[in-house]
């Protein structure tokens, strides 16, 4: 008989079933709750009900497994011994908690429930243990109004509406002309229980349960019920969390942070989570519980502020603080709660960090020998370089708009970077307006679990209340988006879709600025300008000495060049952004995609000439013009790259790309050449191909006009001669698109390389360069050993290799492409991130033939793919020699390319090339 699965967990008594390396079956709650007690921190005992629980009641009809009833029983009397307390007894109740807890943290999107085991036996009970009789009453009417919401669903039911449960206690405050909560007595709430009660049985039809064991399994219910709610279930397709994994239920002893003055509760992380400063950051509460401090109805005190009101709970929790950070090598998050002077631990869980953050700590750990180089790169994900090159608000002009007093409020900086956009209060909103093209600050009184796709929709997020460990803050750092919190100046009248503040009213639809790194709200739009990086990588108006955040992220772009073997290259078409991609580490151009010079100053004139030219002679005759334009754009880029190898790709798309389609554009053209209108219109539709275009393109072009070929052959190895008298050292690598046969490819080598010739001796010059190909179409794939033999190098062009594998046109993908991947059908966009199993495969065939007729040909990528981790990671794998992307991305790929390596340490390939000199392996 197989053996029943262990599904229960308890920890306390100094000692845990568990252990942090269990977060798959303990979630990250339970397992990390494990290992504080196993490291002897105090933690108020419990017992993790484990995540195969949590699959097993979705697969099984949502029915427990048999066993789980008697073994929560046993660890609930493991908990009862260890505290010394029942639960429902009437003179000494164990009071829990019930929270969920998933493998990877989701802030907020499940629910939980406090102060189970409270009725109105047990409560007399608690009283006469705490002789607080209005603590206990609050806390019983906290539990029946959580429960009322979570177990038995009574919520509001539109987006204006107010909360039943706060409605009640509004009026309770309103009939004693009364405005803070804790102004209520004793009585007061002992009332506002009795109606809690009334109105659950009224709105919902069920009885408030009085039976603690018949709390405590609704909760329980509740908890994995909420793993497949409506935010839960946003949120995991967002961070990419599978539903299989499930959610654990941890059920935990509560203390009680709203005891008294001596009593408190708090948030914290070990460092800052913004800007990764090595300091204790986070913030409490006296008299307060949890949901207090992360909901944001009060603003809470800076977690130093503690020092001083109890010196002694201070140096107790900056040395847990201490000992967390040393026994996990990480920045973690933690919950605790002071009980009438005693301090418990519940809660600590990596801690999630902006952006700014994640490369200030990894860099600063390896400083301080608490994590290696290679744990450091490991910890930063590729993409959140982005963030780093996001732009800041132009200084001046901010300070001008300060000036003449459009600085509305200041709140707390809880997610940095400049946004600007117009307001909207309601996520639905947000939405709705980010659909319909504008840009949005969603402006809340507090976010909750159910603004995130709002917030997501938005530039920036701005709220009256809450604190920098607020829900806001941190879905908002976790997002990337600027935030700012905690503006309590502003008067938010949501039914109005107004905001008061300084004596304004804004409406809905008024622009405004927020700067999330100062807290600053702004009135109107402000100009944004590029990040502290770009300022000193490609503007150069920056002293590295005076950007720390530069020397971070340089400090972070040297580790992965260390470790990476993938070259990075660029896509690059004008010197300029050859010279960008050069200052953010490229090492050569992997496309210069001929086609985009042809509409640079000048040339598209005698462009459109050669392609209406009707022989071949006035075909030569436009061509003639075109030759010394494309010559001078060739030795920029060549002069820009300075001796580093540049791919430049023959003429690719079809002519009708160049020609104009409007009547009033045709005729001008008809007059200019000298030729009908008539005529002009006839070679235009002519030439017109649908989607996908995949007619007279390619090398197909130079083939049927070779006379442009060897143009821009000629136009090529003239510049790299020109460049190369100069004294600058040239790399061409000349490209053939498209190809599919190698008698295509063969026909082409034999232009260039006679043009090569020519040129060489025209000019007196001898100069290197390659000739190869893209491999963007399965015939190319597959017949690689033979086109191989003409080409010294592949560039897989994965845009149109997916289009050709797939059969999908990349251009009109994006109708169906969206609902595909609603429903699975593919993981992600294929065009975004490649598709392994199938444009993959395709790839590895055109490796391993290739490489089997020249072991030393060079292979690299440069469709869009290039540029996006995943698919640098298989390009890897793979073995190919580099990836090439947009100036941009030119970072985010060389971490990730170097996150690869050390992911996938037997990769590259055996006869993958080595990396070139410019990098910097050991
Ligand atoms: C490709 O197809 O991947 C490619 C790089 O070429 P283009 O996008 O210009 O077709
Ligand atoms: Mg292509």
């Amino acid at each position: 008989m197989a053996k029943v699965p262990k599904y229960v967990y308890f920890f306390g008594s100094g000692k845990a079933e568990g252990k942090a390396e269990m977060k798959n079956l303990l979630g990250g709650k339970g397992a990390n709750l494990a290992e504080m007690v196993n490291i002897g921190l105090p933690v108020p005992p419990g017992f993790t009900i484990t995540t195969e629980v949590c699959t097993a009641y979705y697969q099984n009809k949502q029915k427990y497994p048999k066993s789980l009833q008697k073994e929560v029983l046993t660890a609930l009397a493991k908990v009862e011994k260890a505290m010394g307390a029942k639960l429902g007894d009437a003179k000494n109740p164990l009071l829990v908690s019930i929270r969920s807890g998933a493998r990877a943290s989701m802030p907020g999107m499940m629910d939980t429930i406090l102060n189970l085991g409270l009725n109105d036996k047990t409560v007399a009970g608690l009283i006469a243990k705490t002789k607080n009789e209005r603590f206990v009453y609050d806390s019983y009417r906290r539990f029946v109004q959580m429960y009322g919401d979570v177990v038995l669903g009574l919520k509001p039911v539109n987006k204006d509406d107010i909360d039943p449960f706060e409605e009640i206690i509004e009026a309770k405050k309103h009939q004693k002309n009364i405005k803070l909560d804790t102004e209520l007595t004793a009585e007061d709430l002992k009332e506002l229980v009795v109606k809690f009660k009334a109105a659950i049985k009224e709105k919902t039809g069920h009885d408030f349960p009085e039976d603690p064991l018949e709390q405590m399994w609704g909760a329980i219910g509740a908890v994995f019920g909420s793993w497949m709610n409506d935010r839960a279930i946003a949120y995991r397709k967002m961070y990419d969390i599978p539903e299989s994994w499930g959610t654990a239920v941890n059920v935990q002893t509560m203390v009680f942070g709203n005891m008294g003055e001596d009593s408190g509760t708090g948030v914290a992380f070990t460092r800052d989570a913004a800007t990764g400063e090595n300091y204790f950051y986070g913030e409490y509460l006296m008299n307060a519980q949890g949901e207090d401090v992360v909901a944001g109805t009060r603003t809470p005190l800076p977690i130093l502020k503690l020092k001083e009101q109890d010196a002694k709970l201070y140096e107790q929790l900056d040395k847990i603080r201490r000992t967390l950070e040393k026994h996990y090598h990480d920045m973690m998050d933690v919950e605790f709660t002071i009980q009438q002077g005693k301090l418990f631990m519940l809660q600590c869980r990596v801690g999630k960090r902006t952006a700014f953050a994640a490369i200030k700590i990894a860099v600063d750990m390896v400083v301080e020998k608490l994590i290696s180089e290679k744990e450091a790169l490991m910890r930063i994900e590729p993409d959140q370089l982005n963030q780093l090159l996001r732009p800041i608000f132009d200084l001046k002009e901010k300070e001008a708009a300060v000036k003449s007093g459009r600085l509305l409020a200041k709140g707390l900086n809880a997610g940095p970077g400049a946004a600007t956009g117009r307001l909207v209060f309601n996520a639905v909103d947000a939405e709705a307006w980010k659909n319909r093209g504008e840009k949005v600050i969603l402006t809340r009184i507090e976010t909750s679990p159910e603004d995130i796709k709002g917030m997501d929709a938005s530039e920036g997020i701005l709220t009256a209340r809450g604190g920098m460990t607020s829900h806001a803050a941190l879905v908002a750092r976790q997002m990337g988006k600027v935030c700012v919190a905690g503006c309590d100046e502003l008067n938010i009248d949501y039914a109005k879709h107004t905001m008061a503040v300084k004596g304004k009213v804004l409406k809905e639809g008024d622009w405004i600025s927020l700067d999330g790194s100062t807290g600053q709200v702004l009135e109107g739009k402000i100009q944004t300008k590029p990040s502290e990086v770009l300022q000193v990588l490609v503007e150069k108006t920056l002293d590295p000495k005076d950007a720390p955040v530069y020397r971070t992220f340089e400090k972070v772009m040297v580790w992965a060049d260390k470790y990476r073997t993938l070259n990075i290259r660029t896509n690059a078409d004008q010197p300029d952004q050859a010279a960008n991609a050069i200052a953010f580490g490229a090492e050569g151009i992997g496309l210069c995609r001929t086609e985009h010079m042809f509409f640079g100053e000048g040339k598209i004139g005698p462009m459109r000439e050669m392609i209406l030219a009707d022989t071949v002679e006035q075909r030569r005759v436009a061509l003639a013009k075109l030759l010394p334009l494309q010559r001078v754009d060739f030795a920029g880029i060549f002069e820009a790259m300075n001796g580093k190898p540049v791919t430049i790709r023959t003429i690719d798309p079809p002519l009708h790309e160049f020609v104009p389609h409007e009547e009033k554009e045709q005729r001008a053209l008809a007059q200019s050449m000298g030729i009908s209108y008539e005529k002009v219109k006839e070679r235009v539709e002519g030439l017109h191909e649908f989607n996908p275009m995949l007619g007279l393109r390619g090398c197909r072009l130079g083939i049927i006009f070779p006379e442009i070929t060897e143009m821009q052959a000629r136009a090529i190895f003239e510049a790299a001669a020109d460049t190369q008298k100069k004294g600058i050292a040239v790399a061409p690598e000349v490209m053939i698109p498209l190809v599919g046969n190698v008698k295509e490819l063969q026909h082409q080598e034999k232009l260039v390389r006679a043009t090569a010739e020519a040129v060489m001796q025209e000019k007196g010059v001898k100069f290197k360069y390659m000739v190869g190909t893209m491999i963007e179409i399965p015939r190319g794939a597959i017949t690689a050993d033979e086109i191989a033999t003409v080409a010294e190098f592949f560039s897989f062009g994965t845009n149109d290799l997916t289009q050709t594998t797939l059969g999908v046109s990349r251009d009109d993908a994006a109708k169906f492409l969206v609902p595909y991947v609603a429903k699975e059908i593919y993981a992600k966009d294929p065009f975004e991130v490649l598709d392994r199993g199938g444009v993959g495969k395709v790839m590895q065939i055109a490796v391993e033939k290739g490489r089997a007729t020249r072991p030393g040909i060079k292979l690299g990528i440069c469709g869009e793919h290039g540029g996006e981790p995943s698919s640098i990671e298989f390009c890897h794998i793979i073995g190919l020699n580099y990836v090439s992307c947009s100036p941009f991305r030119v970072p985010i790929a060389r971490l990730a390319a170097a996150r690869a390596a050390l992911l996938n340490p037997t990769a590259p390939a055996k006869n993958a090339g080595k990396k070139a000199k410019t990098s910097r392996k050991k």
